[in-house]
């Protein structure tokens, strides 16, 4: 380990969700007066521990609104071994319960339908409106539909769940695995990056064929990957499919999918032949969370939001921020759940500090891991230290820093499911 990391692990404290703000001079984790009216958008990763670390930093002086649909917490780390059958979709289901008790969030189970920048309006669903001084998004992804356009209607996606949002498609997803007879394919549609969760795809490759080759060991994975090739740990998960997963899973690279056979469960691609599969996957293309378009802030290639990642305020609306998958990505940065909740420790302290008259903390770090079960206990990980980049008004990942598995571990098992048992607290609880 380089010295450079060992300070910053050593800043970063033990359990790894810190970020480096809190620890600064000058930044506003101890409230400093702060009040006024923030109202969070998504209560996921991003949006909830956005709003449980205002409530906390401002020592309860800003009011918090989150608005969210779902009534509880579906992560999707980990909802890949619901997949596999390995779990349960209860173990990866979290109550809101404690953000209002515990830290007064007011929650509000909506949905948010618009927002009107100029008089800070966010309009909900159920016809209700909410004021805010600042807003943030944390809406996630939606799924771009017209690069599958057989799968536009509600029905046929039905019969095809990407489970790419935890929650009743995951457990549509495991239902056609288990009814599927051996002997048959499970194929899995991977979107040309940037998308969430890079090793998510494969990570599910994994779990599926964990479950093959104790259930239904004639049957076979097949990866249909857009990419030219693994976008994460490839070397981890090759290795795993050669060894662990022998004559079940096959990879097969620059898979760009145009559309989908609905009847004959095929998929069709831009250069290579259709493949045909029994329980087939698309995990379409992704872009910010919708509700982003309508408060003005989707700035890159018509999907993502810029920000200014000192506050992760957006670079086009004022006073409206966003977290997490819905933008625009630094250097090396992944859609994760670990780094949405980064993004929302520093968003909340600056959130703070601005509520207050105080200058945000000029160079905020962000840390990330990722972990990727191989089979149901042995997993693999991937993390990065990224810092703010004053000259370059950025955040890069800091030189020898961060690193990777260098193989598939029992132990790393125990660090993964704890990894979870961490977050979710740190989010949630
Ligand atoms: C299979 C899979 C495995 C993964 N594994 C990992 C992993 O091991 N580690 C990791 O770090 N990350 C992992 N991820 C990635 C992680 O789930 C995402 O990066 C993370 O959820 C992003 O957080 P977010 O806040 O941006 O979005 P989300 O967590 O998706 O939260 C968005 C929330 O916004 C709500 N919402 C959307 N629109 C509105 C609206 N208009 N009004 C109100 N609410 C709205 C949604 O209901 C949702 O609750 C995985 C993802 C998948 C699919």
């Amino acid at each position: 380990m380089s010295i450079q990391r060992r300070d910053f692990l050593k800043a970063l404290g033990a359990a790894g969700f810190g970020t480096a703000v809190s620890a600064l001079p000058g930044c506003a984790t101890t409230g400093g007066g702060a009040g006024g009216k923030v109202v969070v958008i998504g209560g996921g990763y991003g949006g909830a521990t956005a709003a449980k670390y205002i409530r906390m930093w401002s020592n309860g002086g800003v009011d918090v609104t989150l608005v969210e649909p779902n009534p509880e917490f579906v992560s999707c780390p980990l909802s890949n071994l619901v997949i596999g059958g390995s779990k349960q979709i209860a173990d990866v289901t979290v109550s809101y319960d404690n953000l209002a008790k515990q830290h007064g969030v007011r929650i509000v189970r909506d949905m948010a339908t618009g927002v009107d920048p100029a008089t800070r309006i966010v309009r909900l669903a159920s016809g209700k409106e909410l004021a805010y001084d600042r807003l943030i998004l944390s809406p996630g992804v939606d799924f771009m539909w017209d690069n599958v356009p057989s799968l536009k209607n509600a029905d046929a996606q039905a019969r095809f769940p990407h489970a790419w949002k935890a929650g009743a498609q995951t457990v549509a997803l495991r239902n056609q695995l288990t009814a599927m007879a051996d002997g048959g394919v499970y194929a899995i549609s991977i979107p040309v990056a940037p998308y969430r969760c890079p090793p998510g795809p494969y990570e599910r490759a994994c779990q599926v064929a964990w479950y093959f080759k104790r259930a239904k060991p004639k049957s076979k994975v097949l990866i249909l990957d857009g990419n030219g090739d693994v976008t994460s740990k490839g070397p981890l998960f090759k290795k795993a499919w050669a060894e662990e997963y022998k004559g079940i899973v096959e990879y097969r690279p620059n898979h760009v999918l145009t559309d989908v056979d609905v009847v004959a469960r095929t998929a069709k691609f831009e250069v290579q032949d259709s493949v045909k599969a029994d329980v087939l996957n698309i995990v379409p293309p992704q872009r910010a969370g919708a509700i982003a378009r309508s408060a003005g802030v989707v700035t890159a290639n018509d999907r993502w939001c810029d920000v200014d990642f000192l506050t992760f305020e957006s670079v086009k609306v004022k006073d409206v921020h966003v977290l997490g998958d819905a933008i625009q990505i630094a250097t090396g940065m992944p859609k994760s759940g670990h780094m949405a909740n980064q993004h929302a420790k520093v968003c909340a302290a600056a959130v703070v500090a601005l509520l207050s008259g105080q200058a945000p903390n000029p160079t905020p770090v962000l840390t990330n891991t990722c972990y990727s079960f191989i089979t149901d206990k042995e997993v693999v990980h991937v993390c990065s230290v990224h810092q703010y980049d004053r000259e370059k008004k950025t955040v890069l990942p800091v030189p020898g820093s961060g690193g990777v598995s260098s193989a598939m571990s029992e132990i790393e098992g125990r660090y993964a499911f704890n990894w979870a048992k961490n977050i979710w607290a740190d989010t949630l609880a």
